[in-house]
């Protein structure tokens, strides 16, 4: 099995070490002995939906944002249908923003790839703490770290999860991220993949089986020390042994 990742925009949309999720990816298929290859995209270049199998979006600052937003309406057709073709990717931050309607602030609103039915307003100071969440996924929390000044309504679909600890989509409705289809959106940095081995494998997954077919299973990697230290942080910040 053979799995292409396709990483848009690196030299713009690259936060947080984002990089770091495309380094998860490849390392969890590379010791399943899944062969795993990533194309990084430049704003010039043409990219053929139907050589991916995972699309990576990443976090970027509202000007790099504004830079990005242009070139995606180019690009806004092909990649809606890879979506409806049930495609995964997964957008994080500055890119779950640009998955929505629009992206509103102080400086204009960009207007985003439509892909799911959401939408974004910078509102009054930046959201900036650890975060953790429990999702319907998989049983072991998610981690991470939030910077954003932008408050994301993501209406009636599916959040990625509830917010145990921090702020989220918008600071009040207790919910962070989105799902749709095989889309992720969220806003955890960190990177999020490494500290969150259920989800890269959850998005390897999804891959594999949209183009294989669902008896596709994956096999256990040894992931103690990604356990202890995800652990550490719902422990450090949710559950408080001593009181
Ligand atoms: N520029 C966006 C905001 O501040 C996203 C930031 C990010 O990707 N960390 O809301």
């Amino acid at each position: 099995m053979k799995i292409t990742i396709g990483h848009l925009y690196p030299d713009l949309l690259n936060l947080y070490g984002d990089r770091g999720n495309i380094q998860c990816l490849m390392k969890r298929c590379e010791w399943r002995g899944i062969e795993a290859k990533t194309i990084a995209y430049e704003l010039d270049d043409k990219i053929d939906f139907s050589d991916l199998d995972i699309v990576l979006l990443g976090g970027g600052s509202d000007r790099e944002q504004m830079l990005v937003c242009e070139k995606l309406q180019e690009i806004q057709p092909e990649f809606k249908e890879y979506v409806e073709n049930d495609g995964v990717v997964i957008a994080i931050c500055g890119g779950y923003q640009l998955l929505g309607k629009y992206y509103k602030t102080d400086a204009g609103t960009m207007q985003g790839l439509d892909l799911v039915d959401l939408y974004t307003v910078q509102g009054e100071g930046r959201l900036i703490d650890n975060i953790v969440l429990k999702t319907e996924l998989f049983d072991m929390p998610i981690v991470g770290f939030e910077n954003h000044g932008g408050r994301t309504e993501i209406g009636n679909n599916r959040p990625l999860g509830k917010v145990l600890y921090g702020s989220g989509n918008d600071g009040k409705s207790g919910y962070e991220g989105v799902i749709y289809r095989n889309v992720i959106g969220t806003y955890l940095h960190g990177p999020l993949l490494p500290k969150n081995p259920c989800l890269a494998d959850e998005l390897i997954l999804r891959a594999l089986r949209r183009r294989y077919g669902q008896d596709v299973t994956l096999s256990e990697l040894p992931d103690e020390e990604e356990r202890a230290a995800n652990e550490y942080v719902y422990r450090r910040f949710v559950k408080n042994d001593q009181g």
